[in-house]
């Protein structure tokens, strides 16, 4: 994000991405405006929030109009700096870590896994979709040679605090955390943790305990509308 960016509220920051797969659509298929309620429709953000979360960005819509499409995806783009390619680095070739090599996110934005780094000596050293795997001792000089900002740990919760003290000497900025330890970082760099069994248990809860699907309560608990 750059400065711009910094007095938009954090749960629209968050949304963003997603605003913006869907506009990239939206573009590519031609379309030139869009109303609060298609992109509402579309995202499952409901139209008020969409309204606020644009007047952050100055894009007021128009009644009977809607938005313009290409004014929102120059915003995002250079909102998510999508012109300029952060590196990114994965650490932990898992079954987890093997899914995201496997999964190709350059897709949908300019984000890319460059390399990737295990201790195990069997992985070390083959490819995965074109994802070098390397050995975790060549870990900070590799992360500072590339430049890479972004670190995504799916290492087992015991490895997880001393491989981001390694990486604390680098030019990372922001670590996606999947291992279910929680990380000790300093101020400069920034930690999303995605515990996936505690998401899945929190659905779970949510369905049990509001089986009729109250909307407003169970949104507020998903990342998206948080
Ligand atoms: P996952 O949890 O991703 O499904 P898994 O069950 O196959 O994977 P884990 O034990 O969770 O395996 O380990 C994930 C990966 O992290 C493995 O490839 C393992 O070799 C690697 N790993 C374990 N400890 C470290 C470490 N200290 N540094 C780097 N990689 C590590």
């Amino acid at each position: 994000m750059n400065e711009e960016t910094t007095k938009i509220p954090q749960a629209t920051a968050k949304r963003l991405p997603l605003y913006y797969r869907f506009l990239k659509n939206l573009h590519a298929s031609g379309k030139q405006r869009v109303s609060s309620a298609e992109l509402s429709e579309a995202v499952k953000v409901d139209s008020a929030t969409i309204r606020r979360d644009f007047s952050y960005f100055g894009a007021l819509g128009k009644k009977g109009y809607g938005y313009n499409v290409n004014y929102l995806l120059t915003f995002f783009r250079k909102t998510l700096d999508q012109d300029e390619l952060s590196k990114v680095a994965l650490i932990g070739v898992g079954n987890l870590g093997t899914a995201f090599l496997n999964y190709n996110f350059l897709k949908n934005n300019n984000t890319k896994i460059e390399m990737a780094f295990d201790v195990d000596k069997g992985k070390v050293g083959q490819e995965i979709c074109g994802v070098r795997i390397y050995d975790m001792e060549e870990l900070e000089e590799r992360l500072r040679d590339e430049d890479v900002t972004v670190a995504i740990l799916t290492v087992p919760a015991g490895a997880a605090q001393t491989i981001t003290d390694r990486i604390k000497q680098t030019n990372v900025k922001g670590i996606m955390n999947f291992s279910p330890a929680r990380l000790n970082v300093p101020p400069s760099i920034r930690v999303h943790h995605i515990d996936l069994a505690v998401e899945l248990q929190s659905l779970i809860y949510f369905l049990k305990n509001y089986p009729n699907g109250d909307t407003e309560i169970s949104q507020e608990n998903t990342n998206i509308n948080g």
